[in-house]
């Protein structure tokens, strides 16, 4: 038995106890905290593998218990979040958070974004130069991009921000996180260069925004490469 943990920390006990048989039922083992401080001890105690973090908690800010376990831990973080909670989500984020999940939750994407943040790689590791997503293969090495067969010519730019999110596959890219690797820090808030660069890659693809088949867009926060 080698169940992933998850810990959940969440003052709701009927979000609690949805998301404990829903996860029960996934294969995980569940640890529970009703509180933010109680949060922060089990997480340094019982070292699970993952953080399920709701952030409106009684006692502390969910963003405070982000920066606590993250002053010692890069366990992965995801926020349980409120429909149109841009702000929160995006400072949650900056605080060091992973990915969210809104509430109400469907319980197949919420597993789904769990084992795509049990997949965050550890710093060092050697990454496989080739990649494929479906019908989109990207090489790393030599920075050749194929959709469907076709050969997509992207820019350096472009063929940057399609990298960082193909590592990240499946995972939430914050609009910070690629300005900043991309454009450097200077670039950090200047979120219509991201669009552009999107729009040409999404082109270059043949891929569409209202329906996508590579990346999707999380509005006002950042975007997603579909994972395998
Ligand atoms: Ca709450």
């Amino acid at each position: 038995m080698n169940q992933p943990r998850i810990l959940i920390i969440e003052d709701e006990a009927p979000i609690r106890r949805f998301l404990t048989i829903a996860l029960g039922a996934g294969g995980f083992e569940v640890l529970e905290a009703e509180r933010g401080r109680k949060g922060i001890e089990l997480a340094a105690v019982l070292a699970p593998d993952a953080v399920l973090l709701d952030l409106g908690l009684p006692d502390i800010d969910g963003k405070a218990v982000i920066a606590s376990i993250r002053e010692w831990s890069q366990v992965p973080i995801l926020v349980l979040s409120v429909r149109d909670g841009e702000a929160e989500k995006i400072a949650a984020l900056d605080a060091g958070a992973d990915d969210y999940v809104t509430k109400p939750f469907a319980t197949g994407e919420l597993l789904a974004r769990l084992r795509a943040a049990l997949r965050k790689r550890p710093i060092g590791t050697i990454e496989k130069a080739e990649l494929t997503f479906g019908t989109l293969e990207i090489n790393l090495a030599t920075r050749f991009v194929r959709a469907d067969g076709r050969e997509a010519k992207l820019t350096r730019k472009e063929f940057d921000v399609l990298a960082l999110l193909a590592r990240h596959s499946g995972r939430l890219v914050g609009h910070r996180q690629l300005l900043t690797t991309v454009w450097g820090t200077a670039h950090a808030e200047d979120t219509h260069y991201l669009r552009v660069a999107i729009g040409h890659i999404r082109e270059k693809l043949g891929d569409d925004a209202a329906d996508p088949r590579f990346i999707i867009t999380e509005p006002g926060v950042g975007y997603r490469l579909l994972g395998e």
